[in-house]
């Protein structure tokens, strides 16, 4: 960690302990160059990365969008309320694991269909039929049928 005071790049930690109740560690550094203390906190980052959308704009990732397009492919479907909230959480986990800033919506669309797939085929196929734009009727054909060897 670059020197706040010198801009050195050398910097040794000199104390290190937890703060906030574990939700953050504090670390004391010295720089080597110019002898000055200063203070870091670390702490995970749990930022849902920003969606973008096939035209290039931006939106802030949207968990009630998530699940309310979720429970519209989902409708009138034997799935628990339990079992939705569980895909959301691994598609969230998922997201966050990643690490990156931005998720395209046509991937999060893909990680949805791959839930989706595993609570129910009928809502698979719905909520694909919108997502997913489709080349031509023999690729949705595909798709049915991959289902059903399954
Ligand atoms: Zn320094």
């Amino acid at each position: 960690m670059r020197c706040p005071f010198c801009a050195a790049q050398d910097t040794r930690v000199i104390d290190s302990r937890l703060a906030n109740e574990g939700d953050h560690v504090r670390r004391r550094r010295e720089c080597i160059a110019c002898k000055e203390r200063f203070t870091t906190f670390e702490t995970a980052e749990l930022i849902l990365p920003r969606v973008v959308k096939r035209n290039g704009i931006r939106e802030p990732f949207d968990e009630t969008k998530l699940r309310s397009g979720m429970l519209r492919a989902l409708e009138k479907r034997p799935v628990s309320s339990d079992a939705i909230e569980a895909a959301i959480i691994r598609i969230k986990k998922n997201l966050l694991s990643s690490g990156d800033r931005e998720v395209a919506a046509q991937e999060l669309g893909e990680k949805v269909m791959q839930e989706l797939k595993l609570l129910d085929h009928v809502a698979f196929v719905r909520f694909a039929s919108v997502y997913r734009s489709f080349q031509d009727v023999s690729e949705f054909t595909d798709m049915i049928q991959d289902l059903q060897t399954k």
